[in-house]
């Protein structure tokens, strides 16, 4: 049977990391046409400085595990289309806590086999002799978890080859413009306007700015929780190392990537971070440095790594946690994509909103995740 018709015929995309740029392709597959405008070049957002792990590991609602399930499926359809791809890879995903009362490994373990996640509880001797690359001497007696499905991805590779596709199939793409706003029309999201006042009529748009929907739907009106945190994200020098799984440890996470470099990243140097007077952000020398040390700890080989980069951002994180997706019930026209884990739901909520937008469907597979839950 051919794929239905869409109900509309054109849509403007606000933001161009990986939400917006998946959902223009989607899009533009089923004969949409598509405009998609950016502030500034593609994927200068959180797309481009993810730490980009492939999973749903660890204790998580039904919904939203079923959810990054089918976006972790996406992309081992598309490592079977680019089998040599250096930017993508499955080499699993190796976890493990701080032992004492809040270690949850076993009971994580539990939770993932109930939901027959693949999980192997592994003591720190099974992880030396079974993850290439791992210290097993620095996981804790309660052991680790390997999630052998697990993998990462370099976004912004995925997004210039979608971006590829896009052109190439008559997406009008407008980077560098500065920062875009919804144009409303009695009611309705009728396109958009740039920075410099230009307009771009669509019968729907989507607002995929990152960590920037909840203050653009705030501007309407319109409430979004917002936990945004501001990121720190390290990268070493290229090393020789056989690690190819990505390390959720007790203080750093670490991940392979295209280059041969590690990227670095934890949630405790986000309470360290400052912003200077020019917008720019900084954390002491004792942070980096401590991720650093934390990395060598748990690689093996142990490394002598250098830093030769920190990015710092807003990682975009809805208030209450969960993915938020959809047309807002408040401005009919207008959908929005705000969610942590947004590399592993990249391709499938592109693929999920480009059906919304243009079919006026609206997945079950989304029920939990609706912007009106915010609604007071
Ligand atoms: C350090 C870090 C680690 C992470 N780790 C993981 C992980 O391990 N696994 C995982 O799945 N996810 C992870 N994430 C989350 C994931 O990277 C994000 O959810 C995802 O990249 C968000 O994509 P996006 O398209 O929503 O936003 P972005 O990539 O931020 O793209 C939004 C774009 O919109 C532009 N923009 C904003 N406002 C406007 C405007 N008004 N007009 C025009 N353009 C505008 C921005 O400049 C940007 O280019 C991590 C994120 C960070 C920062």
């Amino acid at each position: 049977m051919p794929r239905p018709a869409p109900l509309i015929e054109n849509a403007v995309i606000i933001g161009g990391g990986i939400f917006g740029m998946s959902t223009a392709v989607q899009l533009t597959r089923m004969g949409v046409c598509v405009t998609l405008i950016n502030d500034g070049p593609l994927a200068n957002g959180a797309s481009g400085r993810s730490l980009a792990w492939l999973n749903t590991a660890r204790k998580r609602s039904l919904p939203y595990h079923r959810l990054r399930q089918a976006g972790m499926e996406r992309y081992r359809v598309l490592s079977d289309k680019y089998p040599d791809a250096d930017w993508l890879c499955f080499g699993g995903g190796l976890t493990w806590d701080a032992e004492g009362d809040k270690n949850e490994i076993a009971e994580v373990y539990r939770y993932e086999r109930n939901l027959g996640y693949e999980a192997h509880l592994l003591s720190g001797a099974d992880v030396s002799t079974t993850v290439l690359g791992v210290n097993g001497a620095s996981v804790g007696d309660s052991g680790a978890i390997l999630n052998p499905n697990e993998g990462w991805v370099e976004l912004p590779v995925l997004i210039g080859l979608l971006a590829d596709e896009f052109r190439a199939a008559g997406g009008i793409m407008i980077t560098d413009a500065g920062k875009a706003t919804p144009l409303v029309h009695e009611g309705r999201a009728v396109g958009a306007r740039t920075a410099s006042g230009e307009t771009y009529k669509a019968d729907v748009i989507l607002m995929a700015t990152g960590p920037a929907v909840p203050a653009m739907a705030a501007a309407g009106g319109i409430s979004i929780a917002d936990g945004t945190p501001t990121a720190v994200l390290v990268e070493t020098q290229p090393v020789d190392h056989p690690l190819r799984a990505v390390l959720n440890t007790p203080r750093v996470a670490v991940r392979p990537t295209q280059t041969g470099a590690f990227f670095l990243d934890s949630g405790w140097p986000e309470d360290e971070v400052t912003q200077r007077a020019d917008g720019s952000y900084e954390v002491p020398d004792w942070v980096t440095q401590g991720l650093l040390d934390e990395a060598q700890k748990v690689l093996d080989p142990r490394l002598d790594l250098k830093i030769t980069n920190v990015h710092f951002g807003p990682k975009p994180i809805p208030g209450d946690g969960d993915p938020v997706f959809g047309q807002l019930k408040e401005l009919p026209g207008c959908f929005v994509a705000f969610s942590h884990s947004g590399a592993t739901l990249g391709l499938i909520m592109g693929e999920l909103l480009a059906e919304e937008m243009a079919l006026g469907l609206r997945h079950t597979m989304l029920e939990s995740f609706r912007p009106e839950r915010f609604a007071t």
